[in-house]
Protein backbone atom coordinates (compact mmCIF):
# COMPACT_ATOMS: atom_id res chain seq x y z
CA UNK A 1 0.00 0.00 0.00
CA UNK A 2 1.27 3.22 -1.02
CA UNK A 3 0.18 6.57 0.26
CA UNK A 4 -0.13 9.82 -1.20
CA UNK A 5 2.53 12.03 0.30
CA UNK A 6 2.33 14.16 -2.99
CA UNK A 7 0.26 17.28 -1.70
CA UNK A 8 -1.08 17.83 -4.98
CA UNK A 9 -2.56 14.46 -5.22
CA UNK A 10 -3.01 14.20 -2.06
CA UNK A 11 -6.03 17.26 -2.05
CA UNK A 12 -6.86 15.97 -6.31
CA UNK A 13 -7.37 12.80 -4.37
CA UNK A 14 -9.47 13.95 -1.52
CA UNK A 15 -11.64 15.94 -3.54
CA UNK A 16 -12.14 12.99 -6.36
CA UNK A 17 -13.21 10.84 -3.41
CA UNK A 18 -15.11 13.36 -0.90
CA UNK A 19 -18.77 12.10 -1.33
CA UNK A 20 -18.00 8.99 -0.60
CA UNK A 21 -16.24 9.39 2.71
CA UNK A 22 -18.87 12.33 3.55
CA UNK A 23 -21.31 9.68 3.55
CA UNK A 24 -19.26 7.14 5.55
CA UNK A 25 -18.84 9.98 7.85
CA UNK A 26 -22.09 10.99 8.34
CA UNK A 27 -23.59 7.17 8.41
CA UNK A 28 -20.78 6.10 11.29
CA UNK A 29 -21.51 8.99 12.79
CA UNK A 30 -25.43 8.50 13.14
CA UNK A 31 -24.70 4.44 13.96
CA UNK A 32 -21.57 3.83 15.09
CA UNK A 33 -20.52 -0.03 15.30
CA UNK A 34 -19.16 -1.27 18.50
CA UNK A 35 -15.76 -2.07 16.82
CA UNK A 36 -15.31 1.39 15.13
CA UNK A 37 -13.06 3.12 17.90
CA UNK A 38 -10.97 -0.20 17.92
CA UNK A 39 -10.31 -0.99 14.08
CA UNK A 40 -9.67 3.15 13.65
CA UNK A 41 -7.40 3.25 16.42
CA UNK A 42 -5.35 -0.05 15.20
CA UNK A 43 -5.44 1.36 11.32
CA UNK A 44 -3.68 4.37 12.90
CA UNK A 45 -0.85 2.27 14.61
CA UNK A 46 -0.54 0.74 11.52
CA UNK A 47 -0.40 3.79 8.87
CA UNK A 48 2.24 5.93 11.77
CA UNK A 49 4.33 2.96 11.80
CA UNK A 50 5.02 3.24 8.21
CA UNK A 51 4.55 7.00 7.75
CA UNK A 52 7.42 9.44 8.43
CA UNK A 53 5.97 12.86 10.09
CA UNK A 54 9.44 14.39 9.26
CA UNK A 55 9.17 13.38 6.20
CA UNK A 56 5.98 15.18 5.95
CA UNK A 57 5.03 18.10 8.21
CA UNK A 58 2.26 19.07 6.19
CA UNK A 59 -0.16 19.54 8.91
CA UNK A 60 2.31 21.95 10.72
CA UNK A 61 2.91 24.17 7.40
CA UNK A 62 -0.68 24.33 6.27
CA UNK A 63 -3.39 23.66 9.94
CA UNK A 64 -3.07 26.77 12.17
CA UNK A 65 -3.36 24.89 15.50
CA UNK A 66 -5.41 26.11 18.08
CA UNK A 67 -3.85 27.56 21.15
CA UNK A 68 -5.33 27.88 24.64
CA UNK A 69 -3.90 29.56 27.58
CA UNK A 70 -2.01 26.51 29.08
CA UNK A 71 -0.43 26.22 26.14
CA UNK A 72 0.71 29.76 26.32
CA UNK A 73 2.11 28.71 29.82
CA UNK A 74 3.64 25.60 28.47
CA UNK A 75 5.38 27.74 25.72
CA UNK A 76 5.98 30.76 28.09
CA UNK A 77 7.81 28.32 30.26
CA UNK A 78 9.63 26.63 27.72
CA UNK A 79 11.40 29.69 26.38
CA UNK A 80 11.47 31.28 29.76
CA UNK A 81 9.28 34.21 28.91
CA UNK A 82 6.29 35.94 29.76
CA UNK A 83 2.61 34.71 28.44
CA UNK A 84 2.13 38.18 26.71
CA UNK A 85 5.50 37.79 24.82
CA UNK A 86 4.04 34.57 23.44
CA UNK A 87 1.25 35.83 22.60
CA UNK A 88 2.27 38.60 20.70
CA UNK A 89 5.56 36.98 19.30
CA UNK A 90 4.02 34.11 17.77
CA UNK A 91 0.57 33.95 17.97
CA UNK A 92 -2.41 35.73 16.52
CA UNK A 93 -6.18 35.97 17.19
CA UNK A 94 -8.52 34.30 14.23
CA UNK A 95 -11.73 35.89 13.02
CA UNK A 96 -13.62 33.26 15.92
CA UNK A 97 -11.28 35.09 18.24
CA UNK A 98 -9.11 31.56 19.02
CA UNK A 99 -5.39 32.06 19.17
CA UNK A 100 -3.58 30.23 16.48
CA UNK A 101 0.06 30.15 15.40
CA UNK A 102 0.54 31.69 11.95
CA UNK A 103 1.28 29.42 9.09
CA UNK A 104 3.92 27.63 8.46
CA UNK A 105 4.58 27.49 12.24
CA UNK A 106 7.38 29.39 13.49
CA UNK A 107 8.98 26.71 15.55
CA UNK A 108 8.24 24.21 12.18
CA UNK A 109 12.30 23.51 11.67
CA UNK A 110 13.78 23.07 8.41
CA UNK A 111 14.06 19.34 8.69
CA UNK A 112 10.03 19.25 9.51
CA UNK A 113 11.21 18.67 13.39
CA UNK A 114 9.19 20.39 16.07
CA UNK A 115 11.68 23.28 17.88
CA UNK A 116 8.95 23.30 20.95
CA UNK A 117 8.19 19.40 20.75
CA UNK A 118 7.89 18.88 24.41
CA UNK A 119 6.24 21.85 24.96
CA UNK A 120 3.47 21.45 21.90
CA UNK A 121 0.06 22.72 22.04
CA UNK A 122 -2.30 19.74 22.83
CA UNK A 123 -4.01 20.37 19.63
CA UNK A 124 -0.80 19.69 17.85
CA UNK A 125 -0.48 16.63 20.53
CA UNK A 126 -3.49 14.94 19.90
CA UNK A 127 -3.36 15.69 15.56
CA UNK A 128 -4.69 14.07 13.51
CA UNK A 129 -6.96 12.67 16.59
CA UNK A 130 -7.32 8.99 14.92
CA UNK A 131 -6.69 7.38 18.40
CA UNK A 132 -8.97 8.99 20.35
CA UNK A 133 -12.11 7.99 22.02
CA UNK A 134 -15.82 7.64 20.39
CA UNK A 135 -14.39 8.15 17.29
CA UNK A 136 -17.86 8.72 15.75
CA UNK A 137 -18.01 12.29 17.03
CA UNK A 138 -14.70 13.03 15.37
CA UNK A 139 -15.02 12.03 12.05
CA UNK A 140 -16.73 15.51 10.43
CA UNK A 141 -12.86 16.80 11.63
CA UNK A 142 -11.49 14.15 10.60
CA UNK A 143 -13.26 14.85 7.16
CA UNK A 144 -11.71 17.88 6.58
CA UNK A 145 -8.15 16.71 7.22
CA UNK A 146 -8.06 14.02 4.62
CA UNK A 147 -6.20 16.79 2.08
CA UNK A 148 -3.94 17.00 4.43
CA UNK A 149 -2.82 14.13 6.18
CA UNK A 150 -2.61 11.15 4.00
CA UNK A 151 -3.02 9.03 7.34
CA UNK A 152 -6.49 10.58 7.54
CA UNK A 153 -7.03 9.58 4.53
CA UNK A 154 -6.53 6.09 4.37
CA UNK A 155 -8.66 5.73 7.08
CA UNK A 156 -11.38 6.71 5.00
CA UNK A 157 -10.91 4.99 2.28
CA UNK A 158 -10.58 2.02 4.50
CA UNK A 159 -13.80 2.71 6.16
CA UNK A 160 -15.85 3.02 3.09
CA UNK A 161 -14.68 -0.51 2.62
CA UNK A 162 -14.96 -1.77 5.63
CA UNK A 163 -18.28 -0.52 6.27
CA UNK A 164 -20.09 -0.26 3.18
S1 LIG B 1 4.12 23.64 17.57
FE1 LIG B 1 5.27 21.98 16.65
S2 LIG B 1 3.77 20.35 16.26
FE2 LIG B 1 2.61 22.29 16.56
S3 LIG B 1 2.33 23.17 14.51
FE3 LIG B 1 4.21 24.03 15.37
S4 LIG B 1 5.88 22.71 14.60
FE4 LIG B 1 3.93 21.59 14.37
S1 LIG C 1 -0.05 15.62 8.03
FE1 LIG C 1 -0.20 13.60 9.04
S2 LIG C 1 1.54 12.41 8.22
FE2 LIG C 1 1.92 14.59 7.77
S3 LIG C 1 3.17 15.31 9.49
FE3 LIG C 1 1.03 15.75 10.00
S4 LIG C 1 0.33 13.95 11.20
FE4 LIG C 1 2.24 13.36 10.13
Amino acid sequence: MTLPHDPLKLRQLARQRYDAHRDVARRLGRRPPRDLDAVIHGWHEELFDKVDCLECGRCCRALGPRVLPRDVQRLASFWAVTADHVEKTWLHRDEDGDLVFSMPCPFLGDDNSCEVYDARPRACQEYPHTDVKKMHKLLGLALRNRATCPVVFEIFERLTVRYP
